[in-house]
């Protein structure tokens, strides 16, 4: 059985007034990226749905790509026949045969937007239901929780039959929310951070700092691979590798051992943020959870982000480890975080970080250095890579070590 199209329904989109245009239009477009392998498919909108038209293309691989994007509430998998009764009675049956396993329940739906079809709805429910009830075996009807649900919609042109809905991410359509840059670490909650934002509309930038040769190649890498996880909600994301070994090395000789942590991160909000000016996005993301290490209390949140007036997003604020650990699974970001390669604050944490820093206090210990001029060159030095889902490892060998 082939199916010869799929019907996207949207989801919250729908009730977003004005700006659906614009909503439907930014979803559109990231179905196609996201799709754009298959250069051989044709799209086709209407006010509250979108055909993608398979054209011979096998769906099994679309399916499962368009189960990430957001912005769709659910979609099934479509076929298109004459509306003709004989017609949609074979196809129906047809559609239901390549789907159902033995002990399944069905209903139809049938739906007639062509008033002048000689059969009413309940006729058309009847005899399209008997037809395939005396066509197959141990399948039976449960009109209220059926397993498959036959729509069958027939218009003047043309009749679409539908079996089964895919649930679909949900969420806002990537890029209808504006954009923001994520600070990605490489570490596990960064990523899922990235996703959360993701999954409401916000487009992403990604900006990583990384301090050769206290870290790795393979810390960069592993900060390409989350990007590349990434791009299967959304399409292709900027990341932009700061330089940050000299911020680094100043840090450590100038600001006392427990304020160093503070000053760190207040010199990455300080950059991210420039960088955030140059690119036009509109806010911050982080990784940070309340509590869960000496930089992420209230006080240690207070004196970062005195830095900049810029809303620092942080989805994860109130969540527990173990609910992260679950999303970061997920969405396949876990394993690679996990890889053991160092981040530059891995390498340069101190043994007790002030976990209530003053910010007048840590303002006072970087007076010191003219930390603007290396904040200004660090931006200048930014390494922009443009990461595609087709993105390739450049260490080949990589998935053989682990
Ligand atoms: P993660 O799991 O995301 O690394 P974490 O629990 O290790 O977070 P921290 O090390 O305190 O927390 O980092 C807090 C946040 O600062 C991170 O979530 C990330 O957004 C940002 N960050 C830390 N290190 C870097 C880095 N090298 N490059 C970019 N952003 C970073
Ligand atoms: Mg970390």
């Amino acid at each position: 059985m082939e199916f010869d199209h799929i019907l996207i329904r949207f989801g919250e989109i729908s009730t977003k007034g004005r700006n659906r245009k614009k909503f439907v239009d930014r979803l559109k477009k990231n179905i196609k990226e996201v799709l754009n392998q298959f250069p051989s498919l044709t799209y086709e909108g209407t006010r509250d749905r979108l055909y993608i038209h398979l054209n011979n293309e096998q769906h099994e691989e679309i399916v499962e790509k368009l189960k990430l994007v957001f912005g769709i509430q659910s979609f099934s998998l479509a076929i298109k026949c004459k509306s003709e009764i004989i017609d949609i009675k074979e196809m129906a049956l047809k559609a239901v045969k390549s789907l159902y396993k033995s002990n399944d329940t069905f209903k139809v739906t049938a739906k007639r937007a062509d008033k002048q079809f000689p059969l009413d709805t309940n006729e058309l429910n009847y005899q399209i239901g008997s037809h395939i009830l005396i066509h197959t075996e141990n399948l039976t009807v449960d009109v209220k929780k059926p397993d498959i649900n036959v729509r069958v919609e027939v218009r003047a042109e043309a009749t679409y039959i539908t079996c089964y809905d895919f649930k679909g991410a949900g969420g806002l359509p990537v890029g209808s929310g504006g954009k923001a840059i994520l600070l990605l670490s490489g570490g596990i909650d960064s990523p899922v951070a990235g996703f959360l934002s993701l999954k409401r509309g916000v487009e992403l930038e990604v900006v990583h700092f990384f301090s050769p040769p206290y870290t790795s190649e393979r810390a960069k890498q592993k900060v390409i691979d989350l990007t590349k996880e990434l791009t299967a909600y959304g399409g292709k994301i900027k990341l932009h590798i700061v330089p940050f070994t000299k911020i680094q090395e100043k840090i450590q000789e100038q600001v006392p051992e427990n304020y160093t942590m503070t000053s760190t991160r207040r010199m990455m909000v300080k950059i991210a943020d420039q960088l955030r000016q140059k690119q036009q996005a509109l806010a911050l993301i982080t990784g940070e959870s309340l509590g869960q290490v000496a930089s992420q209390t209230l006080e240690s949140m207070v004196a970062i982000n005195d830095v900049t007036s810029t809303p620092i997003l942080r989805p994860l604020i109130t969540m527990d480890k173990t609910e992260i650990i679950d999303i970061a699974k997920e969405i396949h970001t876990h394993d690679i975080s996990i890889r053991p390669y160092e981040d530059c604050c891995t390498i340069f944490t101190p043994a007790n970080p002030k976990t209530k820093p003053k910010v007048d206090k840590v303002s006072r210990f970087e007076s010191f250095v003219d930390f603007e001029e290396l904040v200004t060159e660090a931006v200048n030095n930014v390494n922009t890579l443009t990461i595609t889902e087709n993105q390739k490892d450049e260490f080949g060998e990589f998935e053989d070590l682990f």
